[in-house]
């Protein structure tokens, strides 16, 4: 066998990480803009993520940097004066954010969600022209408030029964009162708990002669803002991963917010949630980016170029260079289901491509925690050090698979009964 280590005799001697999309010639200029954004502030949110781990603190720097680059409108369209990201654009700044510190990325995406929703996915849905008009008008003082005010939206939708699954009505209600809503009920894991400026609730709305109940058509969200009587954070927080997303608890008795208050229109949540499915996968392009951090993380500690480490290669050994080769492995076929989720994203995709999205988010939910597991067997002991990233990466990606309306759990039981049952069949009419 050839000594000959890497067939490009040239390279540098240092490793140079991939880019997060792969090939980055296949992207369009404001991609590889809005990425780059993203890459330049990575570094100072690295270095600053040990510390909101080991706190459980809130990330107001990365925060502060995300707004003075702009990125907190990067999905506000254009006409509002935001940077106005389609969903492809979007994922792939977003696993950048995640790669450097999952919190900022997660969190990131619930802000990123309130403009998403209200923007090209309200666009691409059906409303009469009064709504759409209305709509417009409501919206635009959101995005202003994000886009000029520098402000930052929760979305709180999780409450511990089945609505955030997609089971059930949402728990917390919505009262139609003179000139807006009063709202009830709780909201538990609600990242940025205590940091956002305006909370983007997922309610029920009350029917006249349905008093505290109705049904999910009935799903309303609406933007509550933080200093709201009646709105109270509460709970402690002190998990295991994901610590710097400061996901409390939030309770509201009686709130009154405003019609402007509406993100989407009556009505139009429900229509999103069945037509454009993709809206649930944002959670998932923060856990390419851990993914790609842990393999990054393996190949500098095994080069000898994690900074503070004794200079000590272990590149040598055939059974870390096989450990390295399936982590790539798993690392490419991660990334491909990634890209082409984020090129699928459409109102009303056809079967195969919602089949293709639970196998994408299951994925890459799935694979991440695998890598940062089998980074760590690969590297050893050392590598498991609170004073390097990797321990980090290993908890954080342990929580994605929790994440509601698609646990791993439930992206299995949706691709289980969608590649066993078309639509409408049931077992009595197969034969
Ligand atoms: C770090 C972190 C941040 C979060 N941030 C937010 C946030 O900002 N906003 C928000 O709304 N939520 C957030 N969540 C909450 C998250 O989306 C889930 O709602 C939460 O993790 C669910 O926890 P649970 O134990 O209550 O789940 P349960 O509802 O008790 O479910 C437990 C498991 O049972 C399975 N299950 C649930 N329902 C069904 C069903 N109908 N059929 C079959 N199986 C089912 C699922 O696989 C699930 O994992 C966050 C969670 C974490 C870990």
């Amino acid at each position: 066998m050839s000594d000959v280590t890497t067939p490009q005799a040239a390279a540098p001697t240092r490793y140079i990480p991939s880019h997060i999309a792969g090939d980055a010639a296949t992207l369009t200029p404001l991609q590889r803009e809005l990425i780059g954004r993203a890459s330049e502030l990575g570094p100072h949110f690295a270095e600053r993520a040990e510390r909101f781990d080991r706190e459980a603190s809130f990330p107001f720097e990365n925060y502060a940097d995300l707004r003075a680059a702009g990125l907190l409108g990067i999905c506000v369209p254009r006409e509002y004066g935001g940077l106005g990201a389609d969903f492809a654009t979007y994922v792939m700044v977003a696993a950048e954010i995640g790669r450097w510190c999952g919190a900022t990325a997660l969190t990131f995406n619930m802000h990123v969600s309130s403009c998403m929703w209200s923007g090209f996915i309200a666009d691409a849905l059906e409303m009469s022209e009064a709504e759409r008009a209305e709509h417009a008008r409501i919206r635009a003082l959101h995005y202003r408030r994000i886009v000029e005010g520098g402000q930052v939206y929760a979305q709180p939708f999780s409450e511990g029964g089945a609505a955030a699954a997609g089971a059930a009505p949402f728990g917390t209600i919505a009262r139609k009162v003179d000139g807006g809503y009063l709202i009830s009920g709780k909201k538990i894991f609600a990242s940025l708990a205590g940091a956002a400026d305006s909370y983007g609730v997922l309610c029920t709305l009350e029917r006249p002669g349905q008093e505290g109940r109705g049904t999910r058509r009935d799903s309303l969200y609406l933007a509550v803002p933080a200093g709201a009587p009646g709105l109270e954070v509460y709970g402690d927080w002190d998990p295991l991963g994901m610590r710097g997303t400061v996901s409390r608890n939030l309770a509201f008795k009686d709130v009154f917010v405003p019609e402007e208050a509406r993100l989407m229109p009556e009505g139009l949540y429900h229509q999103a949630a069945t037509r454009f499915p993709h809206m649930f996968a944002t959670l998932s392009p923060t856990y390419m980016g851990i993914a790609q951090a842990a393999y990054d993380f393996t190949v500098q500690y095994l080069r000898a170029e994690v900074p503070g480490m004794p200079p000590v290669k272990r590149r040598m050994y055939p059974t870390k260079q096989i450990a390295v080769a399936e982590m790539r492995v798993k690392l490419e076929a991660t990334r491909a289901l990634f890209l082409q989720n984020a090129r699928d994203a459409r109102v009303d995709p056809d079967k195969d491509t919602r089949m293709r999205l639970y196998a994408a988010h299951y994925t890459i939910m799935e694979s991440a925690n695998d890598l940062c597991r089998l980074a760590i067997r690969t590297c050893g002991g050392q590598s498991m050090l609170k004073s390097l990233p990797l321990e980090r990466l290993y908890r954080d990606s342990r929580c994605g698979s929790l994440m509601l309306p698609w646990t791993a759990e439930l992206c299995l039981d949706r691709l289980g009964r969608e590649c066993l049952y078309e639509g409408g069949e049931r077992d009595e009419q197969i034969e």
